[in-house]
């Protein structure tokens, strides 16, 4: 039987233009600001932390909503075209290895938010010449995250540090695509991973997909994907009231979110460390948020969050995990640890049942709100 041929701007099963995505996406709240619709066309453009359009289009299909992590898809499908050799588990996607890690380096673990295992591996994978452009975040005023690309080692290795309201770095990744940048790496959240997964995802002719337009040497500009393990994002506005309460939010110098028996949001300043309980920070988290049911970005070449050991938490916070996923995300990790720059230590059996318990929480969560 002729298999009938795939329409390229059919990224599993959905279709629709902008119409359709200010529709299910842009009105009711879904909205994950990632920025995938962003510097694909003129029409769409951020503003803080919020989506907006500014012209209607009447496209009856469009790369806007194609691309969207939240309008629909076959998640499933997707997995297989692009993770074909490895199964994947239930909880957490393709697994290919399982490690803590943190970075060797004691300077750069002092301004990561954990043990800067993200870090050392966009720097080294800049430093080896495996990315030549790097899509990282930084903060701008008041909180408000800023994406930026960075093509020297020595400024990625001062970018560490979790801003836990959305950056949009798929609309930056698009921004640079247009440029010179052959081989792009990007550090993303769930959704943005899942938003990038659909762009490579679109038809095998790299016409319908210019942003990824391979270079001559058939390299794909999308080369390195590094995700974020994810609770929740927060929505900008209400983050920055909540803390103009407590704090100047210019002497503000981290956050991290400790295990869920803490129930509270650290906020470090210049001098003292802010507690804030999570009863006050829940109304912040993003609408989108509470229907996300990906908390270990499975759509990435190897994913990364905060370690559990049994040491406790003061000593866990300067340790990640990682998930690899992919032959790419194992050999820059092995590479890391040839060249020293990170080190390892091997995970109890514990730490992958736990991880899969609580990615399962996640997932139900998100599926009992729909
Ligand atoms: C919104 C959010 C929620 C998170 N929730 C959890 C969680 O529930 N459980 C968990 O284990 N881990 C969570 N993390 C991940 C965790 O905070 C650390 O990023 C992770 O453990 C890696 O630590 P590191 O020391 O290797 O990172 P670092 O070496 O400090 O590097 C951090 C990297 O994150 C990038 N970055 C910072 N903020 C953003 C952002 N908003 N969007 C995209 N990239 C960003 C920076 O560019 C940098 O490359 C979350 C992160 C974010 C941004």
């Amino acid at each position: 039987m002729q298999q009938q041929k795939r329409d390229p701007m059919d990224a599993g099963n959905g279709r629709g233009g902008q119409k359709e995505l200010e529709e299910k996406v842009l009105r009711t709240g879904l909205c994950t600001g990632c920025g995938a619709c962003i510097n694909i066309c003129p029409y769409q453009t951020i503003h803080h932390d919020r989506t907006v359009t500014l012209h209607s289009c009447d496209l009856a299909q469009g790369r806007c909503y194609a691309c969207c992590p939240q309008t629909p898809a076959d998640l499933d499908d997707l997995r297989q075209k692009l993770y074909p050799e490895t199964e994947g588990t239930p909880e957490l996607g393709t697994i290919k290895g399982f490690f803590i890690t943190r970075t060797a380096d004691e300077g750069l673990r002092r301004n990561a938010q954990h043990g800067g295992t993200v870090t050392t591996l966009m720097t080294l994978a800049l430093r080896e010449g495996l990315i030549d452009a790097a899509v990282l975040t930084d903060e701008g005023e008041e909180l408000l995250p800023r994406s930026m690309t960075i093509t020297d080692p020595e400024i990625a290795a001062k970018m560490g540090k979790s801003r836990f309201v959305v950056s949009p770095t798929v609309a930056e990744f698009n921004r640079i695509c247009r440029g010179d940048a052959a081989k792009i790496g990007i550090v993303a959240t769930p959704c943005q991973a899942v938003a990038l997964a659909k762009m490579r995802n679109w038809g095998e002719d790299a016409s319908s997909r210019p942003h990824l337009r391979k270079v001559e040497n058939g390299i794909e500009k999308l080369h390195l994907v590094v995700g974020l393990f994810c609770g929740w994002a927060l929505s900008w506005q209400k983050l920055a009231a909540l803390l103009k309460e407590k704090t100047d939010l210019s002497q503000v110098t981290g956050m991290d979110i400790p295990p869920s028996r803490y129930h509270t949001l650290e906020v470090y300043t210049h001098g003292e460390t802010i507690r804030v309980s999570l009863d006050d920070v829940t109304p912040c988290v993003r609408e989108s948020c509470h229907f996300c049911g990906d908390m270990t970005a499975e759509f990435s070449d190897l994913s990364v969050g905060s370690a559990r050991l049994p040491e406790g938490w003061e000593m866990a916070r300067s340790w990640n995990q990682v998930i690899v996923r992919t032959k790419r995300g194992m050999d820059l990790l092995e590479l890391a640890r040839r060249r020293g720059v990170l080190e390892f230590r091997e995970p109890s059996a514990e730490n992958l049942e736990k991880l899969k318990a609580a990615s399962l929480g996640k997932k139900k969560a998100a599926a009992n709100r729909l």
